[in-house]
């Protein structure tokens, strides 16, 4: 086969779950930013989720030292809202990360903030100039835009999974309001009846729907109402998912591009839209220059199937056989200034490369 060969400039995920820290057994900082350059990615933005939850000083001071000296690509973290109200912290937080993340729904702990009175102080002091990831499903997605319309502070709605929300945004974008949307591969990929086969290996939040809201989100991406490709990247060990309570998450920074490079294939995504999906727009959302030459080679002819055991994460064959990636994906060698003909199973020799993207429009990697 005649290969197509492509480069995608400055590949950013905003909206990976890390883990390190207390959950190191699940993937560390260097794993998992491993996993991101071997997907193609240079840059990722870590949620705040992983305990010590990043609410405060102390546990936000843990992660950006322990990513700092682990990391092998470019990265950011958020700053996460609390519901026990840590808008005292903000100050001092914001040089520091790319943004805030709100859960209005579906989390534990404190990280939940589903009282309106403090959901909207906390958006509403949030310091301007970084959004404010939301994850808000359903009813909670109008309560968030009521506060968008009143304080017009920029939100980004993550991982966006039905035909519903995606009107309320297409509504919202049409009324101007500064509001932006994610969604993931999972979502266009796979519906709740391959959730009955997968079992806990198809388990995540938002859950998998139906495939009527599948359609709507690939023609919200038609449309232009989706802004980014984002792959809510959170591994597990296979011991956890196969246990009595399972937890939420699917892992994704390697299986993005293949995917999508597959719709590519298929005709049901134009290149130039993959591109401002999964680089020009997360960059553009959250303030990231890319580097002219740190770049993603694909070569959009080539095919290969998603296998167990071909990850580069720390707990190899997590990607069980349950993660129908699809067969026929491009081939994805991600390459950039510094890291040109170095393999990702030995990502070590880059470590020192990785930039913090703390600070808008400083980001560049080091040759
Ligand atoms: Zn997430």
């Amino acid at each position: 086969m005649v290969s197509q060969i492509v480069k995608i400039q400055g590949m950013m995920d905003p909206h990976v779950h890390l883990r390190g820290m207390d959950w190191s057994h699940k993937g560390t900082f260097a794993s998992e930013t491993a996993a991101a350059l071997a997907g193609g990615y240079t840059a990722v933005l870590d949620m705040p989720n992983t305990p010590p939850p990043t609410v405060n000083r102390a546990a936000l001071n843990r992660k950006l030292d322990e990513i700092g000296r682990q990391a092998y690509c470019d990265w950011g973290v958020f700053f996460g809202a609390s519901q026990e109200d840590n808008v005292a912290e903000f100050d001092r937080a914001f040089v520091h990360v790319c943004g805030m993340k709100v859960y209005a729904d579906a989390t534990t702990g404190t990280l939940l903030v589903n009282d309106p009175v403090l959901l909207e102080k906390l958006y509403s002091t949030w310091p301007d100039g970084k959004p404010v990831a939301f994850h808000a499903e359903g009813e909670t997605i109008e309560t968030v835009l009521k506060l968008v319309r009143r304080y017009r502070k920029p939100v980004h709605f993550c991982h966006i999974s039905t035909a519903e929300e995606i009107n309320l945004l297409m509504t919202a974008k049409e009324a101007r309001l500064p509001v932006t949307v994610g969604v993931t591969p999972h979502h266009l990929f796979l519906t709740e009846d391959d959730a009955r086969v997968l079992g806990p290996k198809g388990l995540m939040k938002p859950g998998l729907k139906s495939k009527g809201d599948q359609r709507a989100l690939w023609l919200a991406i038609d449309w232009g109402i989706v802004d980014v490709i984002e792959s809510d990247h959170a591994p597990h060990t296979l011991q956890e998912k196969a246990s009595a309570n399972p937890p939420y998450g699917v892992p994704g920074l390697e299986t993005t591009l293949p995917l999508l490079g597959l719709a590519v294939q298929q005709e049901r995504l134009s290149l130039d839209r993959l591109v401002a999906l999964v680089a020009t727009n997360p960059r553009r959302i959250f303030g990231v220059p890319s580097n002219a030459g740190t770049y993603t080679v694909v070569d959009l002819a080539s095919q290969y199937v998603i296998a167990p055991g071909i990850c580069a994460r720390r707990a190899a064959g997590r990607r069980s056989r349950g993660w129908r990636g699809g067969p026929g994906a491009g081939s994805v060698d991600s390459r950039a200034e510094g890291l040109r003909r170095r393999k990702h199973s030995r990502p070590r020799r880059v470590r020192r490369e990785s930039v913090r993207l703390d600070s808008i429009g400083s980001s560049k990697w080091r040759t």
